[in-house]
């Protein structure tokens, strides 16, 4: 495996909901570099674990974060 130094400023530990929102209030609020890194081989948390078969059983509204309000009209179709 190729090895390689960086330096960020904040080391966020699990690219789960809170890692993830954390990590999106730095880059919109702040010129913070960042990096996340995770046990696991993808982002989203346990959810992938726990619950493979669904992407969201909540209104999205309870899932907008700084830079993407989600609910209301919008809605992000990637993924
Ligand atoms: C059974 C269950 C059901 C739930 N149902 C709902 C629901 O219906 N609706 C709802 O809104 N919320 C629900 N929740 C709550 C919701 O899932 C959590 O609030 C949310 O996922 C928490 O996000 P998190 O980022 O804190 O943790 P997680 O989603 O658990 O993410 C943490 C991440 O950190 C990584 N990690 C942990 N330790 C390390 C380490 N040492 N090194 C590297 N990576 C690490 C993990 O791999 C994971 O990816 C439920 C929770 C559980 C347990």
């Amino acid at each position: 495996m190729h090895e390689q130094d960086f330096e960020v400023d904040y080391l966020i530990m699990g690219a789960g909901a809170c890692g993830m929102a954390f990590a999106d209030s730095l880059v919109t609020n702040s010129k913070s570099t960042l990096a996340i890194v995770d046990r696991q081989h993808r982002p989203g948390g346990h959810w992938n674990s726990a619950y493979p078969f669904v992407r969201l059983h909540q209104p999205s509204a309870f899932y907008g974060v700084n830079s993407r309000a989600l609910g209301s009209t919008l809605a992000t179709r990637q993924g």
